[in-house]
C-alpha cells in the first residue's frame, strides 16, 4: 500500500515532529523523484508514503523545514509564485481577519449572492466566485473596515529557494493565486496553471514538474481540462485531495492524497473511503444562490 499524504499549516513544532517521526517509523518516506520513477520508470514501491505540504505557509519554512532537515525527510511543497514574489496572502488567510457574518452580509449587499447564502460557511461561498471577484471583495471590505491585511502568512521567494536547494524539498506549483480552477473560464484556468509553472521554474532556476490543484476535489475544483493544461505545462505529477492509494494504472496527473492520520489507522480501507466532508451538495446550493 503506497500513498501520498498532505499537510497544511503546522504551527506546533512538538506536534509535527511527533507526527513526522510516526510516519518515519511506519512507512518508507520516499521522495518526489521516487514517485516519478514509480509512474514513469517502473520502480516498485512497498509500504511507501510521500509527504506533501500545500500553500507554502510561513510555518512550513519556520516550523516544518528545520525538522525535515533534522530527520532527513523528503517532501514536495506547493507554492504560488505570485504570493511568494509579491508578499500577498491567499484569500482564505485574509478572511480570517473578518467578521464572518458581516462579510457574508456584505457579499449579499454587493449583489454577488441572494439572501440565504449566509447559512453556508464563508470559505465555501467564496469558492463559488471567480478569483478576481474574491480578491476584489476582500480588498474593498478591508478598506471600508480599516482592516490591515499586510501581515505575511506565506513564504517568500528566498525561503522557497533555500528549501529547494536543501536537496530534501521538491518545489511544485499551486497556481498563481489559488483560484478554484473549475470556477474560472478556460483561458484563466490555463494561465493559472501554465504561468505558475513557468514563473516558478524561473524563480528557483529548476524545472517544475509537480503541481497541486487548489482545493483539489475532482469535478468540484478541477477536471479533465485542468489535467490537459498541467500536461501542456510539462507537469509530470499532479495531485488532488481525492482519497486513494497510488495506482500505476491511473493518471499521474490526478494522484490521490489523504490528509488525516486516522484514515491510515484503518489500513487500505481508510485510504480509499470517500471523503466525509463532501463539498458538492453545499457548493451546488451556493451556486444556485449566485447572482
Ligand atoms: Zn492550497
Amino acid at each position: 500500500m503506497n500513498f501520498v499524504f498532505y499537510l497544511h499549516d503546522e504551527k506546533s513544532s512538538e506536534n509535527i515532529e511527533r507526527r513526522l517521526l510516526w510516519f518515519k517509523k511506519h512507512y518508507n518516506l520516499v521522495s518526489s523523484q521516487e514517485i516519478y520513477s514509480y509512474y514513469y520508470e517502473g520502480l516498485k514501491l512497498y509500504n511507501s508514503c510521500h509527504l506533501t505540504i500545500d500553500d507554502g505557509w510561513l510555518s512550513t519554512y519556520q516550523v516544518v523545514f528545520p525538522l525535515l532537515k533534522k530527520h532527513k525527510i523528503p517532501v514536495t511543497i506547493f507554492v504560488s509564485p505570485e504570493v511568494c514574489l509579491n508578499k500577498l496572502n491567499f484569500w482564505y488567510y485574509d478572511i480570517k481577519k473578518f467578521s464572518e457574518n458581516d462579510f457574508k452580509q456584505y457579499l449579499v449587499c454587493e449583489g454577488y449572492f441572494k439572501e440565504g447564502v449566509e447559512k453556508y460557511p464563508l470559505e465555501l461561498i467564496l469558492k463559488e466566485l471567480e478569483i478576481d471577484e474574491v480578491y476584489s471583495c476582500i480588498r474593498k471590505y478591508a478598506f471600508i473596515h480599516h482592516i490591515d491585511l499586510s501581515e505575511r502568512g506565506f513564504v517568500n521567494i528566498e525561503e522557497v529557494k533555500e528549501m529547494s536547494d536543501s536537496g530534501l524539498v521538491e518545489i511544485g506549483a499551486h497556481t498563481m493565486i489559488h483560484p478554484i480552477l473549475a470556477a474560472e473560464n478556460k483561458k484563466r484556468s490555463e494561465y493559472e496553471i501554465v504561468q505558475s509553472v513557468n514563473n516558478l521554474a524561473t524563480l528557483i532556476d529548476k524545472p517544475v514538474t509537480s503541481f497541486a490543484y487548489p482545493n483539489g476535489l475532482w469535478m468540484d475544483d478541477f477536471g479533465q481540462r485542468e489535467m490537459e493544461f498541467a500536461n501542456k505545462a510539462g507537469i509530470k505529477l499532479a495531485y488532488s485531495v481525492q482519497p486513494g492509494v497510488l495506482n500505476i494504472k491511473k493518471s499521474p496527473l490526478a494522484i490521490p492524497r489523504v490528509g488525516q492520520e486516522k484514515r491510515l489507522k484503518l489500513g487500505r480501507l481508510g485510504l480509499i473511503l470517500p471523503s466525509l466532508h463532501n463539498q458538492r451538495k453545499p457548493r451546488n446550493l451556493i451556486k444556485s444562490l449566485k447572482l
